[in-house]
């Protein structure tokens, strides 16, 4: 069984779009993960997608283990959730990030478990999942740590960068995909912060919304904020480089802003 991990961003996208046009290995179905927390631009993609599938004919299917944005937002002192990488002001872990396991629960698990029902039902061992890592991000590449699972990485075998992906859209008139991860994701650079409050009203409130929630909440025990320089968000000038480094070399598996 063939599986593509479809983040709707622009290399999963890419990935979908070659397998539809059998320019890659055909898939069997892609499976996007909903954090219930992303841009309202990626679920219009997504549709976009869908639309596409229905000529194509490989389906896309959603999972999701709950909305992420609500978890922090409803957060009580005695709930558990997830650990998302907030930057962490003072104490023995000054200046550093809090650990990552957003991505592991809100991602991962709910592909897992989709892709067990799936071998499940047609009888089969092990899935292969393609996963959109391009050139320019291989540090994120990781074996499936499942034996149902193997990991593949389609564009890299191709050696794609994500710009020439952008470039292949533009070749195919296809249109080009937004960046895929939750809207108030710390592993954002400044370009992106901006861009999101320049232009997307909406997930700019709600990034906001949860900069607020995370400071005054006891279930932190540090001063926690979205951004690297640790004020709050609707403080920061933002810088206008736009080859600042983005942190999403940092989310290992490749499930998040691709
Ligand atoms: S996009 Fe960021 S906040 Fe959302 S699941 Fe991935 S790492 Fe966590």
């Amino acid at each position: 069984m063939k599986i593509i991990s479809l983040g709707a961003g622009v290399q999963s996208s890419t990935m979908f779009l070659l397998s539809c046009m059998g320019k890659l290995p055909r898939a069997d179905v892609a499976i996007f993960a909903d954090t219930g927390s992303e841009p309202a631009e990626v679920y219009e993609y997504l549709d976009y997608l869908r639309g596409l599938s229905g000529t194509y004919g490989i389906p896309i299917e959603t999972v999701t283990q709950g909305s992420l944005e609500n978890d922090i937002l409803e957060l009580s002192a005695d709930k558990r959730i997830a650990s998302i990488p907030f930057f962490i002001k003072s104490g023995t872990d000054s200046g550093g990030m809090s650990r990552r396991q957003c991505t592991a629960e809100y991602k991962l698990r709910p592909i897992k478990k989709r892709v067990r029902e799936l071998l499940t039902e047609r009888n089969e061992k092990k899935a292969d999942v393609s996963i959109g890592i391009s050139l320019d991000e291989t540090q994120r590449m990781k074996p499936s740590k499942v034996n149902y699972m193997e990991n593949h990485w389609p564009l890299i075998d191709m050696r794609w960068s994500r710009l020439d992906c952008l470039n292949w859209y533009e070749r195919q008139g296809l249109r080009t995909p937004p960046r895929s991860a939750c809207v108030f994701c710390p592993f954002h650079n400044d370009h992106e912060w901006k861009r999101i409050k320049d232009n997307d009203p909406d997930a700019w409130s709600r990034t906001l919304a949860v900069d607020n929630a995370i400071r005054k909440h006891p279930r932190f025990n540090h001063e926690v904020y979205l951004h690297r320089e640790m004020k709050p968000i609707d403080e920061i000038q933002f810088g206008e480089d736009p080859s600042q480094i983005s942190l999403f070399g940092n989310e290992c598996e490749g499930y998040c802003g691709i």
